[in-house]
């Protein structure tokens, strides 16, 4: 396998095994996605949403709102958590400044908390029950299954400790029996933990906040991070020196984000087993 990880390779391998086993559930699965106002990477976030769900033959619907008050929102996502019809419930962010995210995120039902973001399910996942886990860890999770044979005793460092994605990647590795380091924007001497990982994941958002001397050689490298630069995207590593050390990197684009929509999928079918319960 070449040491720059093939994310689109990868999703293909995922969308097949996923369309398979939608293929074999009698209802019709469905997904419904609220945007408000018109940020330009939502846009294409839920357009390649819509793009996949059609693909694996998942009934997609957008909701979109110009503008819409917190409490607007809270009764729309109350209707689709009482619509039998409905599988999936994902409210795109960024909210507006007015709306109250924690609020809106939690008046989704966690039985159809496709992004794993409720109360319930971070807290599910953190004490190891099942639950709807974030897209991007999972996805994360899949593309180190797919190159290592185990993550026992690894040591992985995850920079950055979002509820989207550091978290959450910190509670699936723990399972997994690896010893985890979460770093932050106050941690103090990044290098020196980044030096000892074995795996580093990167999602600070901080274009080449990790270059060539804080990463130790033959080490593992995922990069999460997007930073949009004159219509160019740019990851949280510094590829163009950081490729030739390490055993495997993904890059930015290609990597980690072909798997995370993928992994949107996953959670639609898992959501549709959970209500099934
Ligand atoms: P976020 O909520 O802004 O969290 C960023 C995290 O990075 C925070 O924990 C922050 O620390 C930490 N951080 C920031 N600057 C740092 C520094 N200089 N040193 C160490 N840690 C630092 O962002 P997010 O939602 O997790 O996303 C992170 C990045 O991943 C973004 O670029 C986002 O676009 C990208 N992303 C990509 C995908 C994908 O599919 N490829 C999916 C999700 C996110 P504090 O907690 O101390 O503030």
């Amino acid at each position: 396998m070449n040491k720059i990880i093939d994310g689109k390779r990868l999703q293909s391998e995922k969308i097949v095994a996923f369309k398979e086993q939608i293929s074999n559930i009698s209802d019709k699965l469905k997904l419904v996605v609220i945007q408000i106002g018109n940020d330009t990477a939502s846009n294409i976030y839920v357009k390649n949403k819509k793009i996949l769900c059609e693909k694996v033959g998942i009934s997609f619907e957008h909701l979109w709102y110009d503008s819409i008050t917190e409490d607007e929102l809270i009764e729309v996502i109350d209707r689709l958590n009482n619509d039998d019809s409905v599988t999936g419930i994902l409210v795109q962010f960024p909210l507006p400044g007015d709306i109250d995210a924690n609020k809106v995120i939690d008046t989704i039902s966690p039985l159809k908390d496709v992004d794993g973001l409720t109360t319930y399910n971070m807290g599910a996942l953190a004490s190891g029950q099942k639950c709807l886990v974030p897209c991007t860890a999972l996805g994360i999770v899949s593309i180190l299954d797919s190159i290592c044979d185990s993550l026992e005793g690894l040591d992985i460092v995850i920079v950055g400790r979002s509820r989207l994605v550091g978290r959450p990647l910190a509670s699936l590795l723990l399972r997994k029996n690896a010893t985890v380091t979460v770093c932050h924007s106050k941690t103090v001497n990044l290098k020196e933990k980044t030096l000892n990982a074995d795996v580093l994941v990167v999602a600070a958002g901080k274009k080449h906040l990790i270059k060539e001397d804080y990463v130790k050689d033959d080490a593992v490298v995922i990069d999460v991070g997007i930073t949009r630069e004159d219509g160019k995207l740019y990851g949280d590593c510094d590829f163009d020196n950081i490729a030739s050390k390490c055993k495997y990197i993904t890059p930015v684009p290609g990597g980690v984000g072909p798997l995370t929509v993928t992994y949107l999928i996953n959670n639609v079918i898992e959501a549709y087993y959970l209500q099934k319960k």
